[in-house]
């Protein structure tokens, strides 16, 4: 036990393991201190279970879609409660290879909630530690709006818990986790509800995206409520009476929040840390994390970084390079960040909407775009639509955008990032020779 270790991390999710991880490897005494399981959001209540979960909802669609294809329709019981047990059997086992390969590394895993008592010291349990350097890296949490009865809703937290499927939903929020989960609902065989408060979803991602991916889940039978907003919640028996701002009244199982989420740094002392926030909440860093406190570092969701386990994972591996490991100019790039929702059918993005891109570079820009039917939906009653755009810069016709939604965008645009951010343009996409027949094609041989 050592009190004064060259690194304290605060927050054992995506970010901070990485950084301990690498700091130690890199030669560093590192501690770091954790009050759930190790994992954080993205292990135990982000990505992986929601990965998993869509990728039930595939195999739903896979089901209802196969007799296109010459099979004798089948009517299947899905068992959401054997499904959630296997996937959290899975995510213990996740739990345990974090924990053993952070004590293979030499890192010290101190269970409990941390805390400053002062710039120099955090509190855990109870101990006082006095490290070199502290990383923040406590991540977000679901906002719940204030409003009547807002607490009988649930977060994507409470969806996760849930041991059966609710028959009825509304889910309401109109980004990723609105996206994902009512998708996944719809697929294993809930009504849904969606209620956006502007008029499309992914308002922030291309329009075209949001535009094909309402239609695919009108398409699909969820019933979306535009322009609208939630006003109270009253439970009614085992039920929910949600009320909606003009008046009607929905009947639902349950009601899921996904309108955002915020930094977690409620009762982290950092008053006492002398640690600034910024405009928006989240903890202020520069471009090499450091935060008003030249010793105290943070990274990922507390910060106003996009909140994505690879950009706080690479945040936490370069600052222990730079710090531990002698590089100096170490520190992290989201240019041409690629992106994926996980939505049915997926969404893949790269770089800048087209809206962004005209806000910021006017008519230079320029944009190539296509919707198609692809093969697999040939022989489907369903026609799914997809959908790509290119948004290009410049005589030279640099992409700075590349939008994809349809089956198989989301494996589609790891590999265009890394062409984008060599300086691709439309004319080395052109270049290229495509895989056919793919839609991934599509992107190469736009006109
Ligand atoms: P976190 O992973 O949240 O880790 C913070 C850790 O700090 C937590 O374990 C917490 O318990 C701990 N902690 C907090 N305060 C204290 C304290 N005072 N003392 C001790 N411990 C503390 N990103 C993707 O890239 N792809 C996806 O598909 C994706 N899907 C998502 C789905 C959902 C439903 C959600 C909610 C998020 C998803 N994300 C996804 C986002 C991703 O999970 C986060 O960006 C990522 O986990 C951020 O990592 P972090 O290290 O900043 O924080
Ligand atoms: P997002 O920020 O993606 O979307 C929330 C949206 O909800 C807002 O954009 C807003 O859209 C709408 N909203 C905000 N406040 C309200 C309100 N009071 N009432 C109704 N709607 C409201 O947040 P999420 O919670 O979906 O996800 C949090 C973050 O986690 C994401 O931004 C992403 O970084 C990460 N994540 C990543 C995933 C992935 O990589 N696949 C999956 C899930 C999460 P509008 O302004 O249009 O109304």
């Amino acid at each position: 036990m050592n009190n004064s270790p060259d690194l304290l991390v605060i927050g054992g999710g995506s970010g901070g393991i990485a950084c301990a991880r690498r700091a130690a490897q890199h030669g560093a005494q590192v501690a770091i201190i954790e009050s759930g399981p190790l994992g954080g959001t993205c292990v135990n209540v982000g990505c992986v279970p929601k990965k998993l979960m869509w990728h039930a909802g595939q195999l739903a669609h896979a089901l209802d879609e196969a007799p296109g294809y010459g099979f004798a329709p089948v009517t299947v019981r899905h068992d959401w409660a054997g499904l959630v047990e296997r996937r959290e059997a899975y995510l213990r086992r996740l739990n345990g290879i974090y924990q053993n390969n952070l004590e293979s590394d030499a890192v010290e895993i101190i269970r409990g909630h941390g805390a400053f008592e002062d710039p120099r010291t955090v509190v855990v349990g109870g101990r006082r530690l006095q490290p070199q350097r502290i990383l923040i890296a406590t991540g977000g949490e679901p906002l719940i709006p204030d409003l009547p009865g807002a607490e009988l809703g649930l977060s994507s937290d409470g969806f996760f818990a849930l041991r059966q499927r609710p028959q009825r939903v509304v889910v309401v929020g109109a980004g990723y986790i609105a996206a994902e989960l009512a998708g996944v609902l719809r697929a294993l065989g809930s009504e849904v509800h969606l209620v956006l408060r502007h008029g499309r979803i992914l308002r922030h991602f291309d329009g075209l995206l949001g535009e094909v991916l309402m239609q695919e889940m009108r398409d699909a039978g969820i019933v979306l409520h535009t322009d609208s907003g939630i006003a109270e919640l009253r439970q009614q028996g085992a039920a929910l009476d949600v009320g909606l701002r003009d008046g009607r009244r929905l009947p639902a199982d349950a009601l899921i929040w996904a309108i955002g989420r915020r930094p977690r740094i409620a009762a982290l002392g950092l008053a006492a840390a002398g640690v600034e926030l910024d405009g928006s909440g989240h903890i202020a860093v520069d471009e090499w994390q450091a935060t008003s406190q030249p010793h105290i570092h943070a990274l990922g969701d507390v910060t106003a970084a996009p909140a994505l386990t690879p950009v706080a994972i690479q945040a936490g591996r370069r600052l222990a390079d730079r710090l531990y490991g002698g590089q100096d100019g170490a520190k992290l790039d989201t240019h041409m960040l690629p992106t994926v929702v996980f939505s049915h059918p997926p969404i893949g993005t790269i770089g800048l909407s087209e809206e962004e891109a005209r806000a910021r570079h006017g008519d230079a820009v320029k944009v190539y775009q296509g919707r198609f039917k692809g093969l697999y939906s040939a022989l489907l009653e369903h026609k799914i639509q997809s959908a790509v755009k290119m948004v290009v810069l410049g005589p030279e016709e640099t992409v700075i955008g590349l939008h994809s939604i349809g089956p198989g965008a989301d494996e589609m645009m790891q590999g265009f990032a890394v062409a984008m951010r060599l300086g691709a343009t439309k004319r080395d996409f052109d270049g290229t020779i495509a895989i056919h027949p793919s839609a991934a094609e599509e992107l190469v041989t736009l006109r």
